[in-house]
């Protein structure tokens, strides 16, 4: 309440500002937004209503009628040379008519999960994501990609690899620089395995500040990429032969300010705590496919050989592991899920993601770590192990899963498969993440 009176106070000051937009996401995770006259929302900001029968996966037409609220601690100044002058940026959230948060908002079930996780056991909890993308000459690239049947380099780099003048440099660099200004902590950056292949990192952060994140950090890539008359792609494998891209998703979780995933003397140094939420999340790895690896193309891009994997493990070392525990200390000591792809609904993955290592059963497989189970390889087998998951009613309620799974279907069955096999250039068709 307090952060809201700032807020307002200040939007009702600043001269400068004239109009406010608001986001948020569908359940497949594609990010919707509203722009709204600054004078509008500062009056009417309690009583924001909206359509939701036009959002896919939201309501049915005959209980349309949706609320947005704002979360006012969401909020972010936006660089007037990238976003347009006199704009901020702030989340909103979706309100059913009793006044909850809406089931198909997933944004509001992960933030209703990390309170009661606090108000319960006193945990924060904390996500870091690893982004990779495509930079690709010309706009909606992945559009033209049926006509062209192909996606144009802009540089023919590898890892590391960056020269002054370089377009994915520049692309790099400038990004970074939006998301220093939006208030991302940068960490590092670079151009990835594959040619034209990009990495920003940043800071971790609160679990719902982090799924925040990932939309903007998709957002700004987009943005700036358009503007240099490019596109950036974040299809898991956009090209075949070379690297696909990920979003590896680093999770901890702490409490008084001590990381419960860390145990100096634990296994890869990791507590029984840690090793407990892994095992959590191994069980149910392929009932959780679908919703890591959310479109048919996904699937193309989990192959070891190109450093993404394609077994239900977990390991210090090896990169075909679901599961990674990336070397770390008292601080930074974290569990990697690899097996998520940049175009899944960040908040549905990390509500997933939690959910199921802090509350999920531990199956009783011998050797479960290691054992030899592979994740779906194509988005039918993973729909059809969502579909039967109890654990999947549990944490997403029947409706929201009913739902979700009959639009995966229905992304699925706009591919034709011929003997088995995916037809290329359907599979990107209706991809778009992004409104
Ligand atoms: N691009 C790889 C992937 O698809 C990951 C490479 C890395 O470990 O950074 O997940
Ligand atoms: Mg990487
Ligand atoms: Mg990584």
């Amino acid at each position: 309440a307090k952060i809201q009176e700032e807020r307002l106070a200040y939007l009702r000051d600043e001269r400068r500002i004239k109009a406010v937009m608001v986001v948020f996401s569908d359940l497949e995770g594609r990010l919707h937004m509203l722009d709204y006259d600054k004078k509008f929302l500062v009056n009417s900001y309690d009583n924001l209503t909206f359509d939701g029968s036009s959002i896919r996966g939201f309501t049915a037409q005959r209980e349309s009628d949706l609320r947005l609220a704002i979360d006012w601690a969401a909020f972010y100044w936006t660089p007037a040379d990238v976003f347009g002058a006199g704009k901020v940026l702030v989340f909103g959230e979706v309100i059913d008519k009793n006044g909850e948060h809406y089931a198909g908002d997933l944004r509001g079930v992960l933030k209703n999960y990390a309170k009661e996780q606090f108000d319960k056991n006193g945990y924060h909890l904390n996500a870091a994501n690893e982004i990779e993308g495509f930079l690709f000459e010309g706009i909606d690239a992945e559009r033209s990609f049926h006509e062209l049947g192909s996606f144009e380099y802009v540089n023919k780099g590898g890892y590391y690899h960056s020269l002054p003048g370089d377009p994915l440099r520049e692309f790099i660099d400038t990004t970074a620089e939006v998301q220093r200004a939006m208030g991302f902590e940068n960490e590092k950056d670079h151009p990835e395995v594959a040619p034209s292949q990009f990495e920003i990192n940043y800071t971790y952060g609160d679990v719902v500040m982090a799924a925040d994140q990932i939309q903007l950090y998709k957002l700004i890539c987009r943005q700036v990429a358009t503007q240099m008359g490019m596109t950036a792609s974040f299809l898991p494998k956009p090209v075949t032969g070379v690297n696909g891209s990920g979003m590896h998703t680093n999770v901890s979780i702490t409490k008084d300010k001590t990381n419960l995933m860390w145990d100096p003397n634990g296994e890869e140094k990791t507590s029984k705590f840690g090793w407990e939420f892994v095992d959590r999340i191994l069980t149910v790895g392929s009932d959780l496919c679908v919703v890591l690896n959310a479109s048919v193309n996904a699937y193309r891009r989990l192959d070891p050989h190109f450093e993404a994997p394609n077994q239900i493990k977990a390991s210090a070392t090896d990169r075909g592991s679901m599961v990674r525990i990336p070397i770390g200390n008292a601080k930074s000591a974290r569990v990697e899920v690899r097996s998520v792809g940049p175009d899944a609904n960040p908040y549905m993955v990390l509500y997933t993601i939690f959910k199921t290592g802090l509350d999920g059963e531990i199956a009783k497989i011998e050797n479960l770590r290691q054992a030899e189970r592979y994740l779906p390889d194509n988005i039918y087998t993973a729909l059809e192990d969502f579909n039967k998951s109890e654990w999947v009613t549990t944490i997403l309620g029947g409706d929201v899963k009913q739902r979700y799974s009959d639009l995966k279907q229905a992304s699925a069955d706009r591919c034709p498969r011929l003997l088995g096999t995916i037809v290329k250039p359907c599979e990107i068709q209706f991809h778009h993440d992004v409104y």
